[in-house]
């Protein structure tokens, strides 16, 4: 039997030629085009304004292919992991972080991750598949409800940290997030979204020559190469100069925003010399920097920088008139923190 088509992989033209062919009244292709990227329906038993002939006619010709709930964890601080399961059986996770100003979602673009970061969980798992726009999507839909149901706010803000790079998914990634935006879909602000990457030089100029809307954040974890390559094998192929070329290309094209991702990890790229690295790179590139806590994982050694060394670190940032916000963990004890997803229950 021949496998049906996603309904959501259909352009509005295209659903509207195909509800012409069924007989109905071109009214519907708007109807159901609002159902599928607007109110975020997961089925077509949902679609309650649709009448119930169609919907069969529907079912019986294309599929929805959306993520459902496979397994829900919720910490003690209120972050809640969502490990989602794909039509074709691939697990991913997506994590909801609530604080007193923003309800946060940080989502998936990959089934697993090929880039190797050798502090993160998910770089031990290769990837299956890129996601497509409508599963970034439906992570988005469902850590909304997830939100609405547990916390009683919608989401306000979205990363894109989750498993895999978003840069090697990028169409896709690119088409969700036009769908999380538009007027006709979810109507997010592109303020309030960040895409991080761990480093892809030509894919961050290409951002640029697109002029995206959205927050950009770099992995960055060391200012100097020879450390930057060590915790990140991406890095011999994008160097920190090439990086900061096409930082400041993106800067200079779209003025948006440009975040560091810095985990502190022990005894790695926490000395006075790695904060000294650390500042001359902020004066090559207009970026904020955003220091992390590291979660330990079982596949490798890392260990959590001491207070008192983060402390030392960041106050010689802030001597240094860099501005940098520390990231506490969340859900540390349900595995739902930076670094620490890999499908585990
Ligand atoms: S940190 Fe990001 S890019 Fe690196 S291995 Fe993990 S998921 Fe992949």
């Amino acid at each position: 039997m021949a496998s049906k088509t996603c309904i959501r992989s259909l352009s509005f033209a295209a659903l509207t030629e195909v509800l012409h062919t069924l007989g109905q009244p071109a009214f519907r292709a708007r109807q159901l085009y609002a159902w599928i990227w607007q109110k975020g329906a997961l089925s077509f038993a949902e679609m309650t304004d649709l009448p119930q002939s169609l919907r069969a006619v529907l079912e019986e010709k294309y599929s929805m292919e959306a993520l459902q709930i496979d397994f829900e964890q919720i910490s003690r601080d209120g972050t809640i992991k969502c490990r989602f399961v794909t039509f074709d059986g691939h697990l991913i996770e997506g994590v909801l972080i609530p604080a007193d100003d923003r309800m946060t979602a940080c989502v998936s673009s990959q089934v697993g991750c090929n880039l190797g970061c050798t502090f993160c969980a998910t770089g031990f798992m290769k990837v299956k598949r890129n996601l497509t726009p409508w599963e970034i999507v439906d992570q988005v839909v469902l850590l909304n409800r997830a939100a609405m149901k547990h916390h009683g706010r919608h989401l306000s803000n979205i990363v894109f940290m989750g498993m895999g790079e978003p840069l090697l998914n990028y169409a896709n990634v690119l088409a969700a997030i036009e769908r999380i935006t538009a007027e006709d879909g979810l109507h997010m602000s592109p303020k309030r979204i960040t895409v991080s990457t761990a480093g892809l030089a030509k894919m961050i100029r290409k951002l640029a020559d697109d002029q995206v809307k959205f927050n950009l954040a770099l992995s960055l974890h060391a200012a100097d190469d020879t450390k930057r390559s060590q915790l990140m094998p991406i890095n011999d192929a994008n160097s920190i100069n090439d990086l900061v070329l096409a930082l400041n290309y993106f800067y200079i094209k779209t003025g948006n925003r440009i975040t560091f991702e810095y985990i502190l990890f022990d005894g790695i790229n926490e000395s006075l010399t790695d904060a000294k690295n650390l500042v001359a790179l902020c004066a090559r590139v207009p970026a904020r920097v955003n220091i992390i806590e590291y979660n330990p994982i079982q596949e490798a050694d890392f260990q959590r920088s001491q207070e008192d060394q983060r402390e030392q670190f960041i106050a010689y940032l802030e001597k240094n008139n860099i501005i940098a916000k520390v990231r506490r963990s969340r859900g540390k004890d349900i595995d739902a923190a930076c670094g620490q997803l890999a499908n585990r229950k």
